[in-house]
């Protein structure tokens, strides 16, 4: 093999070694925490007019990758996803500049295909033929379809938690199961055993050089995205963006690993003017990052029994890469680290898939119930822009999050009966689907993408007659024609107002009764608030309310 034109540095000693997988650790002091130093300048001044003719897929930056020469008749398709504005997610929550990295569209549907393309590719450069991976699934999956199309054997340990669903997906690819009955740490301990007595390459998460070097293309595609905002064109020496925050849930580490090395190299290459701040998010009953972070200590204590159904996130012991990633974090623009409950995490994916009609497995879902987090408690601010890496949907999750009535059955009528028994029975049938009338609710409001919010939270979760009106003097008209059973009424409007509607309601007789949920973007003074009192059934912040908390309140009112 040709000399390759990077070294790796050693974090503890500083040697500089050439790379190559069966060497994972410093030749000369023995640490395996090392990382790859790039000829920056000088891939600053060549990638930017490559980057013009090549597709965006994740090998557009190969430059930046400790891969020679990438085969392309192992590719599936990694890499380019989209980054996604989410408009409705951020109108609830009040910031409009919300982006959803999805990596769901990758080839085996989760973040980690990023992680198996460029480690495959390394390894069948170095010729070698055999790999273990201790996985809590997804790593597993993604590892097995790149291994299956190189022809690397791929011996995968996974703890018995892992659903059976994600097993068998794992053995398709012809990979070798190993069902570990014990925590993900303890499979890790086995994994590495066994690699270890056979002289096998081992994959070890942050701690390998190709890992966390894949994890880079997600920080590179998002700064070009967000770069130019308005165009799918690549035919263009591209220009670089970061954004103001970076979140994504994290077990091991190695994606913010990665990820903060892709936004430093960017910045040493003079593309972009900074490394975002990074929001680590874990599931509250495996959060060791969190608690030191909070605890401002450089080591996690270990989590020995995590308490999380969230499987993909159970790494109880990150060891050094809580260290590095902190170290990191805050040499650069800082950060925070929050935890979850899984009960956050499940709603999450709910409002995610209502909202944005982006289903993702809870996983990805404790990040956006941290970026709600953050923007609550106002860590992140409402003009910051803020990229959530949406990291994968590689498991049905729909038995933990939806109740029992999710489905409505229909039963056809016995084909033999007669035509109109038929009839009958179908329109029977159907009633059982929906009652012939629905509820009335007037939503009254100037903006119409917060009418269309409201509707979309309404629809999303049963069945009404809506009626809409755009200012004051139409609402008032449209309510007395329709008498709706409940008002949602925004407060301020150009000529008539929210309040000289409630007057008017209030002043007749058949509208006087009707109940009304004030949703607002207004600060109210005390006088305005004296005026509302006992006249409205609810007042909402826009903002600031969350799907769950209106539509509670809608169905308690129309009880
Ligand atoms: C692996 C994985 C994570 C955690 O990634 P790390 O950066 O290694 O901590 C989060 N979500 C999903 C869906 C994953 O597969
Ligand atoms: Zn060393």
């Amino acid at each position: 093999m040709m000399p390759l034109p990077f070294d790796i540095e050693c974090l503890d000693c500083g040697y500089r070694s050439n790379y190559h997988p069966t060497q994972p650790t410093c030749p000369m002091c023995g640490s395996a925490w090392r990382e790859v130093r790039y000829d920056l300048p000088q891939i600053a001044a060549d990638l930017p007019k490559k980057l013009a003719r090549r597709p965006f897929d994740l090998w557009r930056y190969r430059e930046l990758l400790p891969v020679q020469s990438p085969d392309p008749n192992l590719y599936l398709g990694e890499g380019g996803t989209p980054l996604i504005h989410a408009h409705n997610l951020g109108m609830m929550l009040g910031n409009n500049n919300i982006y959803i990295k999805d990596e769901r569209q990758g080839p085996t549907t989760s973040f980690k295909d990023r992680q198996a393309a460029v480690t495959i590719a390394a390894l069948k450069e170095a010729g070698i033929a055999d790999l273990v991976v201790a996985s809590t699934g997804n790593v597993a999956i993604a590892y097995s379809a790149y291994a299956a199309r190189t022809g690397i054997k791929c011996w995968a340990f996974l703890t018995s938690l892992v659903p059976a669903s994600k097993m068998r997906e794992v053995a398709i690819y012809g990979t070798q199961v190993v069902k570990v009955t014990g925590s993900y740490d303890q499979t890790k301990k086995v994994a590495s055993e066994f690699a270890q007595q056979h002289d096998f390459y081992q994959d070890s998460g942050a701690r390998s050089i190709p890992c966390v070097e894949s994890m880079k293309t997600i920080a590179f595609e998002i700064a070009e995205q967000l770069g130019q905002p308005d165009s799918t064109v690549v035919d263009e020496i591209p220009s670089f963006k970061a954004p103001d925050w970076y979140i994504q849930a994290v077990s091991g580490g190695m994606g913010p690993i990665g990820v903060i090395k892709g936004f430093q190299e960017m910045l040493e290459m003079g593309w972009t003017d900074k490394i975002p701040a990074v929001a680590i998010i874990q599931a509250e009953g495996c959060a060791p990052m969190v608690h030191a972070w909070k605890q401002d200590r450089d080591q996690a204590l270990p989590v020995k029994n995590p308490q999380t159904l969230i499987e993909t996130l159970a790494t109880g012991d990150p060891g050094r890469s809580y260290t590095l990633l902190r170290q990191k974090m805050l040499a650069a623009s800082g950060g925070a680290m929050e935890s979850v409950t899984d009960e956050e995490a499940f709603r999450a994916i709910h409002l995610l898939a209502k909202m944005e009609g982006m289903s993702v497995e809870p996983a990805a879902a404790v990040a956006i119930a941290g970026l709600i987090k953050l923007i609550r408690n106002g860590q992140i601010k409402p003009d910051e822009t803020v990229v959530i890496n949406c990291t994968g949907h590689t498991m049905p999750v729909e038995n933990n999050i939806l109740g029992d009535n999710w489905a409505r059955n229909l039963v056809f009528p016995t084909q033999n009966a007669p035509a109109q028994k038929q009839e009958e029975g179908l329109l029977a049938a159907l009633s059982h689907v929906a009652s012939d009338r629905f509820p009335r609710i007037a939503i009254v409001d100037d903006m119409p993408e917060v009418r269309t919010l409201v509707k979309r939270i309404l629809q999303s979760q049963g069945a009404y007659t809506l009626f809409e009106a755009s200012n004051g003097r139409e609402a008032i008209e449209m309510i007395r024609r329709e008498l709706p059973n409940l008002v949602i009424l925004d407060l301020m409007m150009p000529e008539v107002d929210g309040f000289s509607v409630l007057d008017t309601l209030k002043s007749q007789p058949e509208t006087a009764e009707i109940p009304v949920i004030v949703v607002t973007a207004k600060e109210l003074t005390p006088a305005e608030k004296e005026r509302l009192k006992g006249r409205i059934q609810s007042l909402m912040q826009k903002g600031d309310f969350m799907s769950d908390e209106l539509l509670d309140e809608v169905r308690t009112l129309l009880n």
